[in-house]
C-alpha cells in the first residue's frame, strides 16, 4: 500500500504550525509519530493535501515537574513515558498503559498527543480500500447506513487509546493552542459522545501539553488491558483504577475508575465509583461496584465483540483491578 501524494511541511515552532493550519484549513492534518495517521492514509481513510509534521518543533517532547504538576509534552513518546522514573513511581497506571500499547517499534515513535487524539476505530472502517469497496460506503464514508448499528443515523466507532483511561483517573488536563489563543481543559471534556469525530479539538488547534496533578498520597493506581492478541494490538477493553484508603486502611476514601474501547467515548464510571467511596472494602462491596459498573457502561454491538462479551470482560478486569489496587494501596 502506497501513500497518496501530499505536501510535507515541517514547522519549527507552534506558532508556525498554527499559522499553516489556519491557512490550509481542513486540507491539512497534523502528524506526530505518524503511526496511526500514515496507516490511515495508506488505507485512503485520510487524504490530506498538506501534512504538518510536528516533530520539528523543539521542547514538546519533555516530562517535567512545575508547581506540583507533571507536564508531559505532546510529542513525548510512549516509550519515554513508560521508562520515565517519575511516571513509574508517581503515575504507575500511565507507565503500564504506555508499555502495553502496540509494539516496541511503534512505541518508539508513537506520542502521547497522538494517542489522545487518535481517530475512532470500527471493524468496517479500519480496512483496506479494496475491502471497503466490496460494500456500499457507511455513514462515516458519506454513505447512507451504519453496518454496526442497523438503522443507526450516527457513527458508533470506538476510541481505543490505551493511555486515556489512566489519564482520566489521574484527572489529566490538556493544553491546546491555535492562532486564536490557548485553552486548558479537563481531558474528560475533550471527548465527544458519538460520531466519527472523537474529540472537541477544533480545526487549527494543536494539543501541546498534558498536565497531571500529583495523585493523592497513599493512593494506588493501575491499568489492565484485554486484547485479541497479547501484544501489538489495540485494547478490546482497557480499565484503569485508582483507590485511596483511609488512615486505618479499611475504608475506601476515594475511588476513580475509567473504561476505554468499550463505548465510543472513554468513560469515567462516576456513578459506580460512589459504591466504593466511604465503604469498608470487602468482596461483597467490590461485587456491588462491578455490578453497577457493568450497567453503567453501554457497549456498542458488533465492534470487536458483542455487548455481552464486553460486559463480561469489563466485569473480570474491574474485579481484578479493584482487588489489586486495594491491595497495592494498603501496602503503600
Ligand atoms: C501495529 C499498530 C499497533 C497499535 N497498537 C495500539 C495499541 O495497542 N494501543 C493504542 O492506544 N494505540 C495503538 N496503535 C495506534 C498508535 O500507534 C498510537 O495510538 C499512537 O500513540 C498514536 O500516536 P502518533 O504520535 O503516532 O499519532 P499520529 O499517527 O501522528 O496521529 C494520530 C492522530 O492524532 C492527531 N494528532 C497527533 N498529534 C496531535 C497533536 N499534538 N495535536 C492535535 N492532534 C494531533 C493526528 O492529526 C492524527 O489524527 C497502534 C498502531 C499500529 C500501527
Ligand atoms: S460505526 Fe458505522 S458509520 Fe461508523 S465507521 Fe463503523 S460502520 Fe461506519
Amino acid at each position: 500500500m502506497r501513500l497518496p501524494k501530499f505536501e510535507y511541511l515541517r514547522p519549527e515552532s507552534v506558532e508556525q504550525a498554527s499559522a499553516i493550519l489556519r491557512e490550509a484549513s481542513e486540507e491539512a492534518l497534523l502528524m506526530a509519530g505518524g503511526t496511526d495517521l500514515l496507516v490511515a492514509m495508506k488505507q485512503r481513510l485520510k487524504k490530506p493535501r498538506h501534512l504538518i509534521d510536528l516533530k520539528g518543533i523543539p521542547g514538546l517532547d519533555t516530562i517535567h515537574h512545575q508547581d506540583g504538576t507533571l507536564r508531559i509534552g505532546a510529542l513525548t513518546t510512549l516509550r519515554q513515558i513508560s521508562q520515565s522514573p517519575i511516571v513509574q513511581e508517581k503515575f504507575p497506571a500511565l507507565a503500564q498503559a504506555s508499555r502495553r500499547a502496540a509494539s516496541p517499534q511503534v512505541r518508539n515513535l508513537a506520542t502521547i498527543g497522538g494517542n489522545i487524539c487518535l481517530s475512532r476505530r470500527c471493524w468496517y472502517h479500519n480496512q483496506s480500500l479494496a475491502w471497503r469497496q466490496s460494500r456500499a460506503p457507511c455513514l462515516r464514508m458519506g454513505g447512507a447506513q451504519c453496518y454496526v448499528v442497523k438503522g443507526g443515523d450516527k457513527c458508533y466507532a470506538l476510541h481505543c487509546a490505551d493511555t486515556v483511561p489512566p489519564l482520566l483517573t489521574l484527572e489529566a488536563e490538556v493544553k491546546l493552542v491555535s492562532t486564536k489563543g490557548e485553552r486548558t481543559m479537563p481531558l474528560d471534556e475533550l471527548y465527544l459522545e458519538l460520531g466519527p469525530k472523537a474529540t472537541t479539538v477544533e480545526p487549527g488547534e494543536i494539543l501541546i501539553e498534558v498536565h497531571l496533578p500529583q495523585p493523592p498520597s497513599s493512593s494506588y493506581g493501575l491499568y489492565l488491558k484485554h486484547s485479541g492478541r497479547p501484544s501489538i494490538d489495540f485494547p478490546l477493553v482497557g480499565v484503569a483504577a485508582m483507590v485511596r484508603p483511609d488512615k486505618g486502611k479499611e475504608v475506601c476514601e476515594e475511588a476513580r475508575v475509567a473504561v476505554g474501547a468499550t463505548c465510543p467515548k472513554p468513560m469515567r464510571l462516576r456513578h459506580s465509583e460512589d459504591v466504593l467511596r466511604g465503604e469498608k472494602v470487602s468482596p461483597a462491596v467490590i461485587a456491588n461496584f462491578v455490578d453497577m459498573a457493568t450497567r453503567e457502561i453501554k457497549p456498542i454491538p458488533h465492534i470487536y465483540g458483542s455487548p455481552g462479551y464486553k460486559r463480561r470482560v469489563v466485569k473480570n478486569l474491574l474485579l481484578e483491578a479493584i482487588e489489586q489496587a486495594w491491595q497495592g494501596a494498603k501496602s503503600v
